[in-house]
């Protein structure tokens, strides 16, 4: 079947008319992680191209901070990704309230930058829940939630580290690449039960966003230099494109989204400025 998609002007909150494809509105949508830097950008690029969004964090007040800046959102779910019966809640209320999911995505995540020798299994147990923990169990949570239709677009935000590995974040790589190799799995079983629900993983490089930031001030800080722009420098020039930005990721989160990327499942979305090629 033909996919017509024709330019649409929409009013976006607070900002002038922007043309918007329209292929994402009135999807019904999750964000976690939605309080700050890459969910943050999402949940923003998924409401102003006409979503209906749900946000979810750790922190009531920086969800109350993106719904502002949105303009309004559908909900707002102070939520531990890495509690299961949470997800079960609040999936119950969304098949409450629209009927339906289409999209997920699984944006929240912690940062660990430490060394194999500096990693207790407490550290290593708290990145892997944060990181991977959550993704299945979100995954597993639409997924059910998505059966009924059919369809559905899950969007995991791993990481170039699930591709290449760096010593200094050993927890965060071993995360990482499970939830590449989870996505994988999970995209085979729901073509395999016949549905069209999709699972794909994005990854970026180096994006400008409290966690990077606060990676720089910690490795800066470990190496004994208040001033942080020597290791800012550093990270600057991992990839020929530099660091990035999160409304970057939010491109790419916007096209796994839509009915654009409808034969796409199973796949990784290097976002990163070229920094594995190099
Ligand atoms: P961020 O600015 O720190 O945002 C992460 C968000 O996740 C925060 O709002 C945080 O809440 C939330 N969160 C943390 N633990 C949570 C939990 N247990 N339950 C619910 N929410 C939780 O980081 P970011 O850079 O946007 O990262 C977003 C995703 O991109 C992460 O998966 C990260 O690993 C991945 N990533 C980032 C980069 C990068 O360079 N920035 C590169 C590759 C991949 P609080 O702040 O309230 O704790």
């Amino acid at each position: 079947m033909k996919n017509e998609t024709t330019l649409t002007e929409v009013e976006v909150a607070g900002d002038a008319k922007k043309m918007t494809s329209g292929t994402v509105s009135q999807k019904i949508a999750i964000v976690t992680g939605a309080g700050s830097g890459i969910g943050r950008a999402v949940a923003e690029r998924l409401a102003a191209e006409g979503a209906v969004v749900h946000l979810v964090d750790l922190n009531a007040d920086s969800l109350a901070e993106t719904s502002r800046r949105i303009g309004g959102v559908a909900g707002t779910h102070v939520l531990d990704v890495r509690d299961a019966d949470g997800w079960d809640a609040l999936l119950d209320e969304v098949m409450a309230t629209h009927g339906r999911l289409d999209v997920l995505a699984n944006c929240a995540g912690i940062q660990l930058t430490r060394g194999l020798l500096e990693t207790s299994i407490e550290d290593f147990r708290q990145v892997m829940g944060v990181n991977a923990e959550s993704v299945f169990l979100g995954t597993r949570a639409a997924v059910r939630a998505m059966l009924p239709a059919g369809q559905g677009s899950i969007i995991n935000i791993a990481s170039n580290f699930a591709n290449i590995a760096d010593g200094l974040n050993t927890a965060y790589c071993a995360s990482k690449a499970a939830v590449a190799h989870f996505t994988k799995a999970a995209a085979l079983d729901c073509a395999q039960r016949g549905t069209r629900i999709r699972v794909n993983s994005i990854h970026p490089g180096c994006i400008a966003t409290p966690m990077l930031e606060r990676e720089i001030e910690d490795v800066a800080a470990r190496r004994g230099d208040p001033d942080t722009s020597a290791v800012r420098a550093e990270w600057d020039a991992l990839a020929p494109l530099g660091i990035g930005t999160a409304e970057e990721i939010a491109w790419t989160a916007l096209h796994l989204a839509s009915d654009h990327s409808t034969y796409t499942t199973g796949a990784e979305f290097v976002v990163d400025g070229g920094h594995i090629i190099r």
